[in-house]
């Protein structure tokens, strides 16, 4: 490819549009995360009203991810270009409205961060390549859903299925894994919570994850093959109980407080893709196995 092969040969042009991207990437992940949680709750009463026969509510203005345009939530200022710009527009605004001067949450700047930050890591890790815009559209997908299930237990199918049906799609072409272990990997991710699931159930009679979280390690095995499970969920379980513990005792919740599993399979997904082949390498040689 000739884009490709130009990033390759300009590494730093290539890491400056990997950066740029994901400032970009990430401003608009903050109006997915905002936005498509308050969307499909409408769409489900709208849908719950079409069951139960009641008569359907007024049909508001049009909300989606583009419509209508972003305003601050105190005072309805409408957010002009130039105080949109990622990062940038919130120091120059010193993290208050340009017209109500409330705060801004520092969450938006912090995405939007955060996913330059990924989208440079990969691009650098990755080189210019197929694989490297792979798994930046995963990482985003993967951050989107992470923030959306912190803030509402929930995980997406509309983000979850197309990113499990693209890491089959990708693993065709054998990107990260031979296509038949992608497959049962999806098929062991889902299977393997969903045991867990019932028997935590049976045993206690109380729910300890959702689905979402089942067809979330289906998706992360669709992209790195059965092969990366058992990491994946060694490491969201030691991640789950240690920022687990940590929360609750700041927080100072009880221990049976519900907490989102949602983002450490991400996380430790994420990893077990990237790093998992070194991790069981130097594990392996460590323990003198
Ligand atoms: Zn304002």
């Amino acid at each position: 490819m000739d884009l490709i092969d130009a990033l390759a040969s300009q590494p730093l042009l290539y890491l400056g549009a990997a950066l740029l991207l994901g400032l970009i990437v990430g401003s608009f992940l903050n109006v997915l995360v905002h936005r498509l949680p308050i969307m499909l709750q409408r769409q489900w009463q709208a849908e719950a009203r079409e069951v139960l026969e009641l008569p359907g509510i007024a049909e508001p203005e049009r909300y989606d991810l583009f419509l209508p345009a972003s305003q601050c939530p105190h005072c309805g200022h409408r957010i002009r270009p130039w105080e949109n710009i990622p990062v940038l527009s919130y120091l120059m605004l010193r993290g208050r409205c340009s017209s109500c001067h409330s705060p801004i949450s520092p969450r938006y700047p912090l995405v939007e961060l955060g996913c330059a930050v990924i989208t440079v890591y990969i691009a650098w890790h990755q080189g210019a390549s197929s694989s490297a815009l792979a798994l930046m559209l995963l990482s985003w997908g993967l951050l989107a859903m992470s923030l959306i299930d912190i803030e509402h237990r929930l995980l997406p199918d509309v983000l979850v299925f197309p990113l499990l049906w693209l890491g089959l799609i990708v693993n065709a072409f054998e990107l990260f894994a031979p296509l038949p272990d992608a497959l049962w990997g999806a098929v062991a991710g889902y299977l393997s919570l969903w045991t867990v699931f019932w028997l935590f159930k049976m045993i206690t009679g109380k729910e300890g994850m959702g689905y979402g979280d089942f067809k979330l390690l289906a998706l992360i095995g669709a992209w790195g093959g059965w092969q990366i499970l058992p990491l994946t969920l060694l490491l969201s379980s030691l991640l789950g109980a240690v920022i687990g513990l940590i929360v609750l005792r700041l927080k100072g919740q009880k221990a049976s407080t519900p907490i989102p599993f949602g983002p450490y399979l991400a996380i430790a997904g994420w990893i077990a893709l990237l790093w998992g082949g070194q991790i069981t390498t130097s594990y392996l040689k460590y323990s003198g196995m």
